[in-house]
C-alpha cells in the first residue's frame, strides 16, 4: 500500500488530478480537476458501479439538475439539519470545525453530532486558541453547509446546489412509479456532482467542498423487507461487519447478520452484500475492508440503522460508501411540504409510504482508495495494479523504432484495426524502456510492440505491466487475446 504522498506525487506528475484554477492564487481551496488518465479511471469505476449495482439489480438511473428549490430543502432537513460544529477566531476570524480542532488536539473522539454546549466546553477545559494566530476562540455554533444558487434576474427563486445526489430520486419517484411500471422493492439511482460548504477542506480528494457520489434508494414494502429475489446468491456470502459495540471485523455470512438482528432483514444484508462485492471488483482486498455499524450518536439525522463502509488507507480507515435504513423519513418529509400523496396500495387495500435503503458512494474517496490499493514501487519502476477493467488505456501500442518507416506503418495498422474495440494508445516518443515506464505507471495493463520480425511474421510483443512477462502474438489474433486477457480467461 502506498503513502498518501506517493498518490499525490503521482497524480501531480501524470496530472491525474490537481487543483482547481491552480493558475490563479485565490482560487478556493477544496475543488479538484482530473486530468484526462484520471478522468477515465474515474469513469470507469463509474462504469462498473453502473453494471454490478444498477443494472445487475434492475434499478432505474436518471441523471437530474444540480440546483433544486429551497422547499426539497425544507422537506428533506437539510436546511435545520445539515450542519457543522465551528468555532470563530476573535483575533483573525478564521473559521474553524470545533470537533476536529478537538479531536485533532486532544485526541479525544469530539463529534460533529455533539451539542454545541458540549463542544464550547471542550475548548474552554482544553484551553484551545486559535491553531492559527493564538486568539481567543469564539462559542461553537452551527453552521449549514448548503450552497446557495440562486436563479433568476428580477424575482430570484431561492435554490441551492444539491449537498447530495438522493433528493432527485425523492422528488421522480412519484413519476416514476406511473410511468415506469415499477413493482416495489425497486431502486433507483444516480451519479453525479453535489456540493458542500466544507469548512476545512483538506487531504486532496478526501474532503472537498464539489464532490462525485453516487446514490442508489432501494424502495421497500417495510412489511416485505425479508423479502428480496436472489437471496440464495448472497446467503452464505461473507461480510466484514464491526458491530458498533465492538473494535475488530468479524466475518458474518448474509444469514446469520439476519438471524443475529444486525439488520432488520433480508433485503438490507443483501445490498450489504452487494456492495462488498462492487468492492471487491474495483480491486480494494477484502481483509482491508469493513462495514463499521454507527451507533445512536454517529446516525446521519435521518437514519434508522447505519454502516459505514470503510476501506483501510494509509490515512486511516476511510469511509467510501454510507449505508442508510432511511425509513419513510424522505418522502414522508416530501409528501408533507409538496402536498402529494406519495402513499402505496397493497394488495389488501392497507396504505404505506414506502421506505428506503440507501447505497451512497463517494467516487472521489473511491479512487483514491484504488490508487493507493493499486501502487507498487520497485527500485526504479511505478506501477498501478488496477483491474483491466479500470485502466485508463487497455493497451499500448509501440513501433520499436520511430524512425523506421515501416515499423510506423504497421503500428498504425495495428492501432488502427483495435481503435475500433479497445481504448488503446499509439506512443512513438523515447525509448521503448521510457514508454513502458510512462503505461506502467498510470496503470495500463499490456503494452504491443512492433518490431522488424512483425513485418516478416505477422506478429508482435505483447508484454504484461504486473509480471513484466513477454510474449509473441500473431496480429490477426490480437483483438481475441485482447479480450480474453482482459475477462481473465488467459495470463501471459
Ligand atoms: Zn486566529
Amino acid at each position: 500500500m502506498a503513502a498518501y504522498e506517493d498518490i499525490v506525487n503521482l497524480a501531480l506528475r501524470r496530472s491525474l488530478f490537481y487543483p482547481a484554477s491552480e493558475i490563479y492564487a485565490n482560487a478556493p481551496a477544496g475543488m479538484y480537476d482530473y486530468g484526462p488518465f484520471g478522468a477515465a479511471i474515474r469513469r470507469k469505476i463509474a462504469d462498473q458501479w453502473r453494471k454490478h449495482l444498477v443494472q445487475k439489480e434492475n434499478f432505474l438511473e436518471i441523471d437530474g439538475a444540480l440546483i433544486m428549490p429551497e422547499d426539497v430543502f425544507k422537506a428533506s432537513g437539510h436546511l435545520t439539519n445539515f450542519n457543522d460544529p465551528v468555532t470563530q477566531c476573535k483575533k483573525c476570524n478564521t473559521i474553524h470545525r470545533a470537533d476536529k480542532l478537538l479531536e485533532e488536539t486532544t485526541k479525544k473522539p469530539y463529534k460533529e453530532a455533539m451539542p454545541v454546549q458540549e463542544l464550547t466546553q471542550g475548548l474552554r477545559e482544553h484551553n484551545l486558541k486559535c491553531p492559527k494566530c493564538k486568539g481567543e476562540l469564539m462559542d461553537v455554533k452551527q453552521f449549514n453547509m448548503m450552497v446557495k444558487a440562486d436563479v433568476g434576474v428580477g424575482q430570484k427563486a431561492s435554490c441551492y446546489l444539491r449537498p447530495e445526489s438522493c433528493q432527485t430520486i425523492f422528488t421522480n419517484w412519484d413519476r416514476l412509479v406511473k410511468t415506469m411500471r415499477v413493482k416495489l422493492p425497486k431502486g433507483v439511482s444516480q451519479i453525479g456532482k453535489v456540493f458542500r460548504n466544507e469548512i476545512s477542506p483538506r487531504q486532496t480528494l478526501i474532503r472537498q467542498v464539489e464532490f462525485n457520489q453516487s446514490e442508489s434508494e432501494v424502495f421497500f414494502d417495510p412489511q416485505e423487507v425479508n423479502t428480496i429475489e436472489h437471496w440464495e446468491e448472497v446467503k452464505d456470502y461473507k461480510l466484514r461487519i464491526q458491530k458498533a459495540d465492538s473494535n475488530k471485523t468479524e466475518d458474518i455470512t448474509a444469514d446469520k447478520l439476519v438471524k443475529d438482528k444486525l439488520v432488520s432483514g433480508k433485503l438490507i444484508a443483501y445490498y450489504l452484500a452487494r456492495t462488498q462485492q462492487l468492492f471487491e471488483k474495483l480491486g480494494i482486498p477484502v481483509q482491508n475492508m469493513r462495514f463499521r455499524q454507527l451507533d445512536d450518536t454517529e446516525r446521519a439525522f435521518y437514519a434508522k440503522e447505519a454502516y459505514d463502509f470503510e476501506v483501510q488507507t494509509s490515512l486511516g480507515w476511510m469511509e467510501l460508501a454510507a449505508n442508510n435504513y432511511r425509513t419513510d423519513y424522505d418522502l414522508k418529509g416530501h409528501a408533507n411540504i409538496s402536498k402529494k400523496d406519495l402513499n402505496h396500495t397493497r394488495e389488501d387495500g392497507s396504505k404505506f409510504i414506502p421506505h428506503i435503503w440507501e447505497i451512497s458512494i463517494g467516487f472521489d474517496r473511491a479512487f483514491y482508495a484504488i490508487l493507493e490499493h493499486s501502487y507498487n514501487k520497485q527500485k526504479e519502476r511505478t506501477w498501478l495494479s488496477l483491474p483491466p477493467t479500470l485502466a485508463p488505456i487497455m493497451a499500448g501500442i509501440f513501433p520499436l523504432l520511430s524512425n523506421k518507416p515501416e515499423l510506423v506503418k504497421k503500428a498504425e495498422e495495428v492501432f488502427a484495426e483495435l481503435q475500433d474495440c479497445y481504448d488503446v494508445q499509439y506512443d512513438a516518443t523515447g525509448s521503448i524502456g521510457k514508454r513502458y515506464a510512462r503505461m506502467d505507471e498510470i496503470g495500463v495493463p499490456w503494452c504491443i510492440t512492433i518490431d522488424f520480425d512483425s513485418i516478416k511474421n505477422e506478429d508482435v510483443t505483447i508484454r504484461a505491466r504486473d509480471s513484466t512477462a513477454q510474449k509473441r502474438i500473431k496480429i490477426k489474433d490480437l483483438r481475441d487475446t485482447l479480450y480474453q486477457l482482459i475477462t481473465g480467461k488467459i495470463s501471459l
